[in-house]
């Protein structure tokens, strides 16, 4: 049963607006970084869904214990153990040589060891179990789950499963049937009190509401070939139609992830959505949707 569902992080939301309305080298690798991790994570969960056995799942918990912060892909509670799972989405030919990942084609640029992730964050999952007094044993594997993924020398002494023994590997599991109990449930519950928020601008490349394009983004395609005709919003390039208000709302939704500390004001949104040729319309969809502070050119909305 998957007890904490896996969302796209904050970050991962903020870039994809960002890489949109301002796109930059760097921009766009981070973003093409972190959704592939993300895309091989669902692809996990999909996996996962074939879980018959009674356990509990958690995905992307971001944890602290002694002042170090550690993140866990997933993590399934059973009767008698944990299995904390490391997801990585890597493609193409790599080689394992003393403790060391390297891409085939460019042996000169190491890539982080995600054994070592591994490791690092069941010690410290293992810290935090001890300190919540919950003893109980932990598990742990490196998934690769891309099929067009090769590791030339893979150690067999390591926990690292290919996509391809995925299937047998959740068999195994499906073959437990100790069910579970309060003291699992508890545990679930105390791990995911204390699943910390990420902050999703630390990290990012700075940007200010000038350098962005502005628009409405089809929702289905992201271009911004999006025209209003009566009470709709049609993109040219998808054909996707979508109704005017909730166009608006989506992207006050995103104005405000990319500047949350910025008012929502009609004529900061009137120019933000660009294509809504009446700034009545847009003060109408504000003031029925959000709470409006203030009043006449003071007012803002929230
Ligand atoms: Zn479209």
């Amino acid at each position: 049963m998957i007890y904490k569902a896996r969302t796209e992080s904050p970050e991962l939301k903020l870039l994809k607006a960002l890489k949109n309305r301002y796109p930059s080298p760097i921009t766009n690798q981070t973003y093409y970084t972190l959704n592939k991790g993300y895309v091989g994570e669902v692809l996990f969960d999909q996996l996962i869904e074939k879980l018959t056995c009674p356990c509990l799942v958690l995905n992307d918990l971001l944890l602290q214990v002694n002042n170090q912060t550690f993140q866990v892909d997933a993590l399934m509670i059973l009767s008698n153990q944990i299995h904390v799972f490391e997801v990585k989405n890597l493609e193409g030919d790599y080689f394992y040589e003393k403790e060391c990942f390297f891409p085939r084609n460019k042996p000169g640029n190491e890539i982080s060891n995600p054994l070592l992730q591994l490791e690092r964050a069941t010690s410290l999952l293992r810290q935090l179990l001890q300190k919540l007094d919950f003893p109980i044993s932990i598990q742990s594997s490196v998934i690769f789950i891309n099929p067009k993924f090769v590791l030339y020398q893979a150690p067999m002494d390591k926990p690292i499963l290919f996509a391809n023994q995925l299937d047998r590997f959740i068999q195994k599991f499906n073959s437990i049937q100790t069910p579970l109990g309060k003291k699992q449930q508890q545990l679930a519950a105390k791990l995911l009190s204390l699943n910390e928020n990420e902050t999703p601008y630390k990290r990012l490349p700075t940007y200010q509401y000038q350098d962005l394009r502005k628009g409405i983004t089809c929702s289905a395609c992201h271009s911004f070939s999006v025209e209003v005709q009566h009470s709709k919003c049609i993109c040219s390039d998808c054909g996707f139609e979508e109704k005017v208000k909730a166009a608006v709302l989506r992207s006050v939704e995103e104005f405000k992830m990319l500047f949350p500390d910025e008012k929502i004001t009609t004529n900061r949104i009137y120019e933000w959505c660009k294509i809504i040729a009446c700034k009545k319309k847009v003060q109408r969809i504000l003031s029925s949707n959000y709470k409006k502070v203030g009043v006449h050119q003071w007012s803002y909305y929230e």
